[in-house]
């Protein structure tokens, strides 16, 4: 995303905040663009997740070599998730945003969303597509992902490959390509995705829980400016400021779509064409980041749970605690990357440590906002992994490519 666009993205969240809280009832025509500039994206989203997945195993030198990229990707991946569920923790344990909130205000608070039955059994299951093209064509992302790496592994020991290859490479540029023509549509995009959701919501939204969710944008501050940079720094020996600069124009989108899956086509191509990561680690590390590596989603869960037991007046010892901690990064890893996917699995946590379901109702109000926060968390820990993932690679840090 060039520096003129990333600039009138910004504009258009602002844009998009006065519009949805000044003229809320002639929101219409921008709500439509925001659902087309999403619908574009989300058009590209399935074939380039089979792509570049493919493609990022496929072109890798040997089984070996696979074996070391994916050991380092699920190391880093589980690391600087169980740091961000920690941190929510922490938070949550000093400030109590609960204490105080009375019963009554969940009665008021709307609808529950169906909780999801979700075993691990059933999850790893569901890792396996049965039938690859009703996965493809159901978008049921996970499954696709476990496809796509297992062919491209075998791929790898095949005699002709490098036509394969090739082919697939001619279309994962032009699908960055596509992505370079949607991206041109961002400001308009962005500023209907937020005018919608401040029309719909009002901004005094988060007064109501303004502790919870100050509980939680500390926590994803933290994550994001703090622990993420000394991870990159220390780990990696790269700047997180500079990489900040190449890939805003991915943080923004992730922002206003609250989605991680619909952020992909432009966290691959600031990732490859302006942070100048090899296309090798970009297209492994991306794609299994936007459906899998969601710390911001997990340190969120934390939080959330034991804001409820607050709430509730519910004490949670420290083992319950633990279960929280490792339920919150399990319920992290199985969230799509969609909106609200974090607010669905969270039945995952609340069940393993017996808080009451309905206490999802006391923070529904605020959860779209949150989602924004988490989401762009999510996808700067996708693209700090994939920096760090790079550099440990390569022996020496990478020269950014002129915007
Ligand atoms: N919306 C988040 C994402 O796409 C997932 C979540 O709901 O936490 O990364």
């Amino acid at each position: 995303m060039g520096r003129k666009l990333t600039l009138w993205s910004g504009i258009g969240v602002i844009v998009g905040f006065l519009y949805g809280a000044l003229l809320p009832q002639w929101v219409a025509p921008a709500d439509f663009v925001g659902d087309l500039f999403l619908a574009l994206l989300k058009m590209i989203v399935v074939p380039l997740v089979v792509v570049s997945v493919f493609l990022g195993v496929a072109s890798l030198e040997s089984l070996g070599h696979l074996k070391r990229l994916g050991s380092q990707t699920l190391i880093y991946y589980l690391t600087t998730t169980s740091l961000a569920v920690f941190t929510g923790l922490v938070l949550v344990n000093l400030i109590r945003p609960g204490v105080g909130v009375t019963l009554a205000s969940s009665a008021s608070a709307g609808p529950l969303p169906p909780p999801e039955g979700m075993s691990f059994r059933d999850f790893v299951l569901r890792l396996i597509p049965t039938n690859p093209f009703a996965s493809l064509a159901q978008g049921d992302i996970l499954p696709l992902i476990v496809f796509s790496l297992l062919l491209g592994a075998a791929v790898i020991p095949v005699r002709d490959r490098e036509a394969v290859v090739r082919v697939f490479q001619g279309l994962n540029d032009a699908i960055l390509t596509l992505t370079g023509w949607i991206m041109g549509l961002a400001p308009l995009g962005v500023m209907g995705l937020v005018a919608s959701i401040v029309a719909e919501k009002g901004l005094g939204v988060v007064i109501p829980i303004a502790q919870y969710a100050g509980t939680v944008v500390a926590g994803l501050l933290i994550h994001a400016f703090i622990t993420l940079p000394l991870v990159l720094l220390l780990l990696g020996q790269r700047s997180a400021l500079w990489l900040f600069h190449q890939v805003k124009g991915a943080l923004v989108v992730a922002f206003s779509t609250a989605s991680s899956s619909a952020t992909l086509p432009v966290t691959l191509e600031s990732m490859e064409h302006r942070a100048g990561v090899s296309r090798e680690v970009a297209g492994f590390v991306l794609p299994l980041g936007a459906t899998v590596n969601m710390d911001g989603t997990a340190l969120y869960e934390a939080v959330a749970a034991l804001f409820i037991a607050q709430a509730y007046n519910i004490t949670l010892p420290l083992s319950a605690q633990v279960v929280v901690f490792l339920t919150a990064t399990l319920a992290a890893i199985g969230a799509a990357g969609i909106p609200s996917a974090g607010l669905v699995t969270m039945a995952l946590v609340l069940q393993a440590v017996g808080l009451p379901l309905e206490g999802i109702g006391l923070i529904l109000a605020v959860d779209r906002f949150l989602d924004m926060m988490r989401t762009t968390v999510n996808v700067w820990g996708d693209c700090i992994g994939a920096a760090l993932i790079d550099r440990w690679n390569q022996g020496k840090p990478q020269e950014a490519e002129s915007p």
